[in-house]
């Protein structure tokens, strides 16, 4: 390979136009173009050669810097394929329950929380997880409310298809108690969460969100991602946040986003529209059903830990066909979320 292309710039011969070349070697190179290659130049921002030490040597007298990879792996910049960035970032910069080992850890970590903060007008947190409590239970929103002093919070679980709140986010929501997926005793799921999510995201201010957004892509690249996908959509997080993300993208030098909008389309004018945004597809988290942990992906059987539900469908097949459609003549790419066996024989057929 290293035949076919010339050697990077003399050290002897320098040139203001000239990139700055070097050589990383001893590593293992990920490249389609050379499956052992154990080694690569850079010139500048690109990629002149890959391939493997042998050949490496010819060039290590004639680059700028040569770089001992010590094994180490190099590989193209990853793509995150599924993000939310906003709620990333708020969960990078807010309350993680990630970490609670016990219903009442988490309840203390709320309440210190909620005290540190006493001028957020709403509360938001992530990551709790019931199946290792002790307790086996999710806290109850009278235990949130005595935690909070009877403030806004939304939170949650690990999977974020379902969350608990507070009272106070509840008197946010008109007619929430209406909403299928309330249930007053547990998680609010489907609609009902939806509507809280709304509300409780409503209350960010631009500056909030920025910083929310800003830290999700800063920690994007320090995971070595260069592109992500936002999988945004009018149920999950608004067009102000999308549309303000992909402004922010555009003018940093984080990883590039790709946006999709999850939206159904019937018409020209509904992909026009979603075009607008900035959207390249009415995908993404398009829900056709909800996720296991929260016993909403849309099942055949019944769940063995609750054989009473198999989950729950938002697009039947005839809806998921009517979308495709609309979308292929629209020119514009359609994609769908679907968890369980049932909603993906939905999008299947
Ligand atoms: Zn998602």
């Amino acid at each position: 390979m290293s035949e076919h292309i010339p050697a990077p710039a003399r050290q002897h011969d320098p040139h203001p136009a000239q990139p700055r070349t070097v050589l990383l070697r001893g590593g293992e190179v990920h490249s389609p173009a050379d499956p052992f290659a154990t080694a690569m130049v850079v010139e500048g921002d690109r990629i002149a050669w890959v391939g493997e030490e042998g050949a490496a040597d010819s060039f290590a007298d004639g680059v700028d810097e040569v770089v001992q990879l010590d094994g180490a792996l190099v590989t193209p910049a990853f793509t995150d394929a599924h993000v939310h960035t906003t709620a990333t970032g708020l969960a990078l910069t807010g309350l993680d329950l990630s970490a609670a080992g016990t219903l009442a850890d988490a309840l203390a970590r709320i309440r210190a929380y909620a005290d540190a903060r006493p001028s957020d007008r709403v509360l938001l947190g992530h990551g709790w997880d019931t199946s290792a409590w002790p307790e086996g239970r999710a806290p109850s929103r009278t235990e949130l409310d005595a935690a909070t002093g009877g403030r806004p919070l939304y939170l949650t679980r690990v999977d974020v298809h379902s969350a608990v709140v507070t009272t106070a986010l509840l008197d946010l929501v008109p007619g929430i108690r209406d909403r299928s997926g309330f249930h007053p005793d547990a998680p609010l799921t489907g609609d009902a969460h939806h509507a809280v999510r709304r509300a409780a995201y409503a209350t960010l201010t631009p500056a909030q969100r920025a910083e929310a957004q800003a830290a999700a892509l800063a920690r994007a690249a320090s995971l070595g991602i260069g592109s992500l996908h936002e999988c945004a959509g009018p149920e999950i997080s608004g067009e102000d946040d999308f549309t303000a993300l992909l402004a922010l993208a555009r003018q940093g030098n984080g990883p590039r986003v790709v946006g999709y909008w999850a939206e159904t389309v019937a018409s020209a004018k509904d992909a026009e529209r979603i075009r607008e945004l900035g959207a390249i597809g009415a995908a993404g988290d398009l829900f056709v059903d909800g996720s296991l942990g929260s016993h909403t992906a849309h099942l055949h059987a019944p769940y063995a830990d609750s054989p009473s539900h198999t989950g729950t469908a938002h697009l039947d097949t005839d809806a998921v066909a009517a979308h495709v459609a609309a979308c292929t003549e629209a020119g514009l790419q359609a994609g769908f979320h679907a968890i369980g066996d049932a909603a993906i024989s939905s999008v299947v057929d």
